[in-house]
């Protein structure tokens, strides 16, 4: 980052000297800290690094400020603009007391305007006005007891004395309330722990979590190893057929294609969650609105899927095909124009019904037909989160686990299939079906299962892998506890939100199974029952498109978690707990986010790629993440740096730690 903002802090409490510390920087610092952990990681991307992008970032808010005519934010942005034209030669401080002269305004306004640089330049958003927002909880009189020397002193000494990474909010106040206080006299007695919290902050501790995508178990798996290779290579492949967003202004270069060649575009799905309560920090994101935790604080539930795709942001038409789609004939004219959906499940009356496989059909069926309006000629990829695809077998699919033992019972119909050609017992490439025919002979065993299901012994049989009267059960115990376990991995909640609970639960590396421990088991092994499309596929295959699923726990492989991350941010900086509220800044978060902050997620994305493409992993690829900051492609010789780096970083760790 080219800007030196501890310096700034310095100089301003000159300029503004004047006017007591407004209530803003308190919430600022609380707002700060909040989001830190959710929040760190996620936005560094979309975080411009030089002032030339900042202004490019600047202009593109004041065109949507205009476009919404919102007077507040354009008078803002406009300043902004001037700002990052200035701040080159002149600094950010300077440069804004010269943004102030020009518009007739004193120092009070430049200071003003430096803080919503420096939100700004942290979060990519406006900082948002104080309308609305509940009052700032124990601010009182301007007056810090740590402006006093002695207790600052205190305080200092006291966090002096705490190892690196045990400082905490909680023992900050308790040694102020117990031992500070007491000792100096002071006029205050305690301090509550959001104070404590502040105060940390302005003495320069920030919550750090965990870089998004960190290597926890599983990550770095055989299978999945080996899906991310796939993935990556396949997009690695497709780069030279797709656009590219390049420069401070993240400006599209389109691909350099042959005669003949068509543009290849990426569009990812996934899904989040949001509650009016947001704001009140304690959130735990999940995934799928059924499991929610703290269910009693958090508030109304808010679920939105997006599709986003690098060259519109969100996938919707902009306004000028929006108009012109108006225009059409009935016939031709698209009955949705923007692919999000929001829902506020409940189980109250009035309330929407929880994401189902049904709904999530109807969008992405929408979204088709708006990806082909927006990119008519290109190859359209389709790209869903891995966990997207558990629930939604296409009507008619086969699935072992829905099938009884025996013939009958009230069990889906499923469709014929052809016996694998792999099959050991002669029966490869036969037609089976798994129904018995409508009519079947008087004097047959099974006449009175007529059209009715056959159950897996039967369809074993006739593949032959058991004879009749092969003692085996149709389920396991084995099978079972492996499909009870839960996951043992120590997940922080962001991490169980993105590593999605049941990929942990029904898949391992360490399979000590037999192949044939029970029927289920030989089934749910069959090609033709491994194969089976899940929903989502088969309906993005018959349009035409070509559809892939993430490797899993591989987050950062996915621009729109970062997009995400943003809305969420931009999200809990406003909300008060007021539903009605929280619905409309739902919306604003996601129409908000800035074309080129997204085209950056992207670029991030395709960072991570480029390094798993050549073959970099674990710690080094995360090492290797952010050591090329702001680089899209990521070359070998830049990866066997990093893992050089990374290794001399590890001595020295490891000799510091043996000096203790
Ligand atoms: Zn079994």
């Amino acid at each position: 980052m080219s800007i030196d903002s501890d310096q700034d802090e310095e100089s301003l409490t000159h300029v503004g000297s004047a006017a007591p510390s407004s209530p803003s920087d308190e919430q600022e610092v609380e707002v700060a800290d909040g989001i830190a952990e959710f929040v760190e990681g996620v936005l560094d991307e979309g975080e411009p690094k030089t002032w030339e992008e900042l202004q490019a970032l600047a202009e593109e808010g004041l065109k949507n400020a205009r476009k919404r005519k919102s007077y507040r934010d354009e008078v803002v942005f406009a300043s902004l603009v001037q700002l990052y034209r200035f701040a080159p030669r002149q600094g950010r401080l300077r440069g804004s007391l010269r943004v102030a002269r020009n518009l007739g305004r004193g120092p009070a306004f430049a200071r003003v305007l430096n803080a919503h640089a420096r939100h700004f330049e942290a979060m990519g958003s406006l900082k948002p006005g104080q309308q609305g927002k509940r009052p700032s909880g124990s601010s009182g009189s301007g007056e810090s007891a740590l402006d006093d020397e002695a207790f600052s002193l205190g305080v200092k000494s006291f966090l002096r004395t705490l190892a690196p990474g045990t400082v905490t909010p909680t023992l900050l106040q308790h040694h102020v309330n117990e031992h500070l206080f007491p000792s100096l006299k002071l006029r205050k007695t305690s301090i509550s722990k959001r104070q404590a919290r502040r105060w940390l902050y302005r003495l320069g501790y920030r919550l750090k979590s965990h870089q998004k995508g960190v290597y926890w178990d599983g990550h770095e798996r055989k299978d999945v190893r080996k899906h991310r290779q796939e993935f990556c290579d396949l997009l690695k492949s497709l780069e030279p057929y797709m656009a590219m967003y390049e420069g401070p202004e993240m400006k599209e270069v389109p691909p350099n294609l042959a005669e003949g060649e068509v543009e290849h575009v990426f569009i990812y799905q996934d899904e989040s969650t949001f509650h009016d309560n947001d704001f009140q920090g304690q959130g735990y994101y999940l995934k799928h609105g059924e499991q929610v935790l703290k269910k009693k604080t958090r508030g109304r539930l808010m679920h939105r899927s997006g599709y986003i795709c690098a060259r519109y942001g969100n996938l919707a038409l902009p306004p000028e095909m929006v108009e012109a789609n108006a225009r059409l004939p009935e016939g031709e004219r698209l009955t949705k124009t923007d692919s999000g959906v929001t829902i506020f499940p409940s189980n109250k009356d009035g309330g929407d019904t929880y994401w189902n496989t049904q709904q999530m059909i109807t969008q992405l069926r929408h979204a088709i037909l708006i990806a082909r309006r927006l990119f008519p000629n290109a190859v359209i990829h389709w790209v869903f989160d891995n966990s997207s695809c558990h629930d939604s077998r296409a009507p008619g699919a086969l699935n072992a686990r829905e099938m009884n033992v025996g013939p009958g019972g009230r069990v889906r119909h499923m469709h014929d299939t052809i016996i694998p050609l792999g099959n050991p017992h002669g029966h490869g490439g036969e037609l089976q079906s798994m129904q018995f025919p409508a009519h079947i002979p008087d004097n047959h065993p099974y006449k009175k299962f007529e059209g009715k299901p056959k159950g897996m012994r039967i369809i074993l049989e006739e593949c032959g892998y058991i004879k009749p009267g092969t003692k085996l059960v149709g389920d396991c115990k084995l099978c079972k506890a492996k499909r009870a376990r839960k996951p043992k991995l120590a997940l922080s909640p962001e991490e169980m939100d993105l590593a999605d609970c049941e990929d942990l639960v029904n898949d391992s590396e360490d399979e000590s199974r037999p192949s044939d421990c029970c029927l289920l088991r030989i089934l749910e092994l069959q090609e033709d029952f491994q194969n089976e499309l899940c929903l989502l596929q088969k309906v993005v295959e018959e349009a035409g498109n070509q559809c892939h699923f993430l490797p899993k726990f591989h987050p950062e492989l996915n621009p729109i978690e970062y997009y995400w991350g943003w809305c969420k941010n931009y999200f809990r900086e406003r909300s008060n707990g007021n539903f009605e509220r929280g619905k409309r800044l739902l919306q604003e978060a996601v129409d908000m986010c800035p074309l080129i902050t997204i085209r950056r997620f992207f670029r991030r994305a395709s960072r991570y790629l480029s390094i798993y493409h050549l073959g970099a992993t674990g710690v080094v690829a995360e090492f290797a993440a952010k050591r090329y900051r702001g680089h899209r492609g990521v070359m070998q010789k830049d990866i066997d740096q990093a893992q050089a780096e990374w290794e001399v970083k590890q001595t020295k760790l490891t000799v510091g730690q043996s000096l203790h």
